[in-house]
């Protein structure tokens, strides 16, 4: 399971809201247990650098990227996945979402509807990213 702290959480929803009627994106730091529970300390927003409609598609800028993998290793935290928001649609994994995800990263979806939160859910791509996996959310 994913926790989101409450600074991480505010920082994703804010930057969903204000990129909507875009899709916004960002990258999640914490830490994991033994037991493989995950907890978001930290949320960094990054820039959406899909060149084309972006009500429907993100690409995290790799410069952001990179800065999110810096930032993360200078904090002592560990990369635990990604966010997207899905403007006026649910906070499903699409297709295209799985065809660009990673295995074992946690990526977060929220649907934000007219401007405002409306849901979240996190998703865990298999190896062969053919099926994405729900991963229970709490925030
Ligand atoms: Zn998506």
């Amino acid at each position: 399971m994913i926790r989101i702290e409450p600074d991480a959480w505010t920082v994703m929803v804010d930057h969903a809201r204000t990129a909507f009627p875009k899709e916004c994106c960002g990258v999640m730091l914490g830490s994991e247990d033994a037991d493989g529970t995950r907890a978001v300390s930290v949320a960094i927003p990054c820039r959406n650098a899909y060149e084309g409609d972006q009500k429907d598609r993100f690409l995290i800028d790799p410069k952001d990227q990179l800065g999110a993998d810096r930032k993360a290793r200078e904090m002592g935290l560990t990369v635990l996945g990604f966010f997207h928001s899905h403007p006026n649609e649910a906070s499903y994994f699409s297709a295209t979402d799985l065809k660009n995800s990673w295995p074992w990263y946690s990526n977060v979806v929220l649907s934000i509807r007219d401007g405002k939160f409306s849901e979240a859910k996190s998703f865990i791509a298999n190896d062969t990213q053919t099926v994405a996996d729900p991963e229970p959310l709490s925030f």
